[in-house]
Parts: C-alpha cells; sequence; structure tokens
C-alpha cells in the first residue's frame, strides 16, 4: 500500500488539533480512509462496505470519540475487526472421522488446486503421521493427472492412477475402495477445474460431492485474482458447503484483500496459505499477521 493506513489516520487528526473533542465528522473521514485502504488493498467493494458498517458501529460506540488518540484508537478497531473476520474458524484440517478422511479441492483451473494438494499431502504426513494418498478426477487434462502424480510424489504420499477416459465418479470411488482396503488415513480428491465458472464443472463437484461426503471440501483460490475472487468464491460457495478456504500465490500479491473478500463472501475458515511454488510452501493462515498486511 502506498501509505499506511495509520500514517493516513494521524494526518486526520493533527488536522483536527485544536478542536475541544472530535466529532461524528471527523470519524467519518477516518473512515472515508478506512475505505479507501480497503479498497487499495483490492478488497471488494460490497465487502468493503460491510466491513466499514460494522468499524463504524464500533467507532461511534465512544471508543474513538473519547479517545486521546483516535486515529490510533480507529487503528485498532479495524486491526482487531479484520483478525475476528478472516481469523474466526478451525484453523487445521479436520479429519474427525471415519478413515479415510475424504478431502474434496475445489476451484478454478490454475488457482493452484494440485500444487496444494500436494503440499497438503506433505503437511498432513509430516505433521499430522498420517497415511496419505492422492487421486485426480480431472479427466480433462491427461497433463494434470500426470502433474498431480509428480508433486504427491514429491509430498511423500501415494497417488492413485487415473485416466481421461474414465468418469470422474468412478475413479473417486475405486480410489475410496483402494484407501478402505490399505488403511489410508486421508484421501485428497483434487478435481477439474475450469479457466471461468462453468456450470457443467459445478455440477460434476457437485455429484462428487454427493457421492464422497467428503470431511472437508476445501476452496482452492489464487490470492492474486483480487476483486475476481469475490465471483468465483460465491460461485462455488452457492455449489458446495465449503469447509474452509486455501489462499494460494500469496508471496505474490502485497495488498492482501482477497482473504477479507473471499472469507466475508464465503463464510468458510481460511485455513491455510500458500506461499511459494515449492512443496513446502504452505503456512497456516495467519490472520494477525495478513491485518497487518493489509493496514500497511
Ligand atoms: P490448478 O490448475 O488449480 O491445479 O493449479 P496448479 O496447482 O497447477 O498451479 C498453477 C500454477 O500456480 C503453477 O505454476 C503453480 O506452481 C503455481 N502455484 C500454486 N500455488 C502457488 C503459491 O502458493 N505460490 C506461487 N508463487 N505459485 C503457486
Amino acid at each position: 500500500m502506498a501509505s499506511a493506513l495509520s500514517d493516513k489516520l494521524s494526518r486526520l487528526v493533527k488536522e483536527m488539533r485544536g478542536q475541544a473533542r472530535i466529532t461524528d465528522a471527523n470519524v467519518q473521514d477516518m473512515l472515508r480512509e478506512v475505505r479507501m485502504a480497503l479498497l487499495e488493498a483490492d478488497v471488494a467493494l460490497p465487502v468493503v462496505r460491510d466491513f466499514v458498517a460494522r468499524v463504524k458501529d464500533k467507532a461511534l460506540g465512544q471508543e474513538v470519540i473519547g479517545s486521546l488518540n483516535p486515529g490510533q484508537a480507529l487503528v485498532g478497531i479495524v486491526h482487531r475487526e479484520l483478525v475476528t473476520t478472516m481469523g474466526e474458524g478451525i484453523s487445521d484440517i479436520n479429519l474427525a472421522t471415519q478413515p479415510p478422511a475424504i478431502i474434496l479441492m475445489a476451484g478454478l483451473q490454475g488457482a493452484g488446486k494440485t500444487t496444494t494438494t500436494a503440499k497438503l499431502a506433505k503437511h498432513l504426513i509430516e505433521k499430522r503421521k498420517k497415511k496419505v494418498l492422492t487421486v485426480s478426477g480431472d479427466v480433462y487434462r491427461p497433463a494434470a493427472i500426470e502433474q498431480l502424480k509428480t508433486v504427491t510424489k514429491q509430498a511423500g504420499a501415494e497417488w492413485f492412477p487415473s485416466s481421461p477416459d474414465q468418469k470422474p465418479l468412478d475413479i473417486a470411488n475405486a480410489a475410496v475402495d483402494y484407501a478402505r482396503k490399505q488403511y489410508f488415513d486421508v484421501l485428497l480428491v483434487d478435481t477439474a477445474g475450469r479457466l471461468a465458472i462453468d456450470e457443467a464443472m459445478m455440477k460434476e463437484i457437485r455429484e462428487l460431492h454427493a457421492a464422497l461426503k467428503p470431511v472437508e471440501t476445501l476452496f482452492v483460490v489464487d490470492a492474486m485474482q483480487g476483486q475476481d475472487a469475490v465471483n468465483t468464491a460465491k460461485a462455488f460457495k452457492d455449489a458446495l458447503p465449503l469447509t474452509g478456504i486455501v489462499l494460494t500465490k500469496l508471496d505474490g500479491d502485497s495488498r492482501g484483500g482477497a482473504a477479507l473478500s473471499v472469507r466475508q463472501i464465503t463464510g468458510a475458515p481460511i485455513k491455510f496459505a500458500g506461499v511459494s511454488e515449492k512443496i513446502d510452501g504452505l503456512e497456516v493462515f495467519d490472520a494477525e499477521r495478513h491485518a497487518g498486511r493489509i493496514l500497511g
């Protein structure tokens, strides 16, 4: 961000100097800066509106008006609101089910689903000591199946073969069967994505979801999509009961607004962040740190 929100607010407060007390109008000016800061961070407009309305309610509740340093008080409110909005929910993967715990990966093509599938496999092996199987249902792109095979190997997990002449549902069922017989703890199901929202893709993933009854349905979204992430998120939320979000390519996005937008639109917790192309480039999402990034 060009100039940090806290700097902008301190400047406003300096301009108010000499006034006996700050007024509602001063708070409105400060809220305008908050709004601008969020828009500059590439948060979607409807999300900004809702967010600023919540901050306004809190700010007008004396906390800011009565404060010795109203600028800082408002930054504090904004920071807390960002952290609660983005940080609510359980961060790690839910595996509380009869094994194999099935995790369905959803998202557009290029969002980072396949990479994230392998990163999660590695995370579950190393941090949760699980036996992990992956399978690709992307029968439209043979290269995607091969890609999953390669990255699964890097992760140290096992890959279940599939091929373009099969139906995604048959592939998934065969993988579940195998996972049961071989006592896998977790089955990660990578799915086909398209470049844009597509009814056929949504129907297919809904059918997969209905058949597999996954314990986690993760929406993988590219943080660099910024405002566009909102439309994608809405479409996936309407199609599937999402249990979590993985925000990828955070390393290439200095603004960070997609996190707030996607969290607010889907209502699902942001569980992980992708921070590099490498297999170990996955972090548990840290709302506190991310709020700092948005505020600048
Ligand atoms: P899919 O089509 O959704 O399966 O997407 P891929 O897993 O093939 O990823 C698309 C591209 O994004 C690849 O070049 C990945 O290396 C890259 N990618 C995925 N996640 C990240 C990330 O967190 N950071 C960076 N820098 N690149 C990523």
